[in-house]
């Protein structure tokens, strides 16, 4: 059974068709990279796997729960974490409660078991040293490293990342590419909107190419990189490589 199974997915805002037969499977362990213009649906499919946008026709299934059922929503979100290009921590929180609040409140651990995952954590993202500050006092890429550390805490099944790096000055984007780099190696189920081709080729088992709410082609990355079969797919990298 895969991770991730869309079938038939259609989603519209009003009249807007903003996914269109979306058939996609993610295997468990497997990186998946998806890329595609400005608008082309990404977001809004990512969004869908945690039921943070409502789909009107298909069915998704994570970890064999159908997440277009309402009493599975709570039970899917413990298991997807989601990092977004806004890193989004607390600001008056430390480091530390930042990573401990969720697991402590939905897991119900004991702040020491929390604490003593979220030091372990940060350590994996390089920033252990960081644990005691407030968002404010650090770096774009440490604060997007938190973020990670953060989704992490809850011991999720899977990894959305929406253009984790897009935000970030360019100096930044390394370090945070290589702690996504760490956790691809670690046989973390992962599904990312970038448009770090680089990190694509080196990390992603499958890209897939998303254009006006559709999979346009899909592939390993040579394969979508050098050899793109489809027009679309050829003039979209064509303009960003
Ligand atoms: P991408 O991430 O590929 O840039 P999005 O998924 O953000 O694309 O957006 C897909 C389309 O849906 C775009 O046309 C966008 O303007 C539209 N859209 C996204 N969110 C909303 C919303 N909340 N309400 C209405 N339209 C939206
Ligand atoms: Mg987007």
């Amino acid at each position: 059974m895969a991770m991730v199974e869309m079938r038939n997915v259609h989603k519209w805002f009003g009249a807007l068709h903003v996914l269109n037969n979306i058939n996609l499977d993610v295997e468990k362990g497997e990186v998946v990279v998806i890329i595609g213009p400005s608008g082309s649906g990404k977001s809004t499919l990512i969004r869908t796997i945690n039921a943070l946008e409502p789909i009107q026709k298909g069915t998704i299934v994570v970890d064999g729960l159908d997440i277009t059922k309402p009493r599975n929503v709570d039970e899917v979100r413990k298991e997807v974490g989601m990092v977004f290009q806004s890193f989004n921590l607390f600001p008056h929180m430390t480091v530390l409660e930042n990573i401990t609040l969720a697991p402590r409140i939905v897991r119900k651990w004991p702040r020491e078991k929390a604490e003593q995952i979220a030091l372990e954590l940060l350590e994996r993202v390089d920033i252990a040293d960081q644990a005691e500050k407030y968002p404010a006092q650090l770096s774009g890429g440490q604060q997007q490293r938190v973020a990670i550390a953060r989704a992490l805490a809850m011991q999720p099944k899977i990894m959305l990342f929406d253009e984790p790096t897009s935000a970030l000055d360019p100096e930044m984007v390394g370090e945070v590419l290589d702690a996504m780099k760490e956790l691809a190696k670690s046989s973390m189920t992962m599904l990312v909107v970038t448009h770090e081709m680089g990190f694509a080729r080196e990390v992603a088992d499958r890209v897939i190419f998303m254009d006006m709410g559709e999979i346009i082609e899909e592939g390993e990355p040579d394969q979508v990189f050098s050899h793109p079969r489809h027009e679309r797919t050829q003039a979209f990298l064509a303009r960003i490589l």
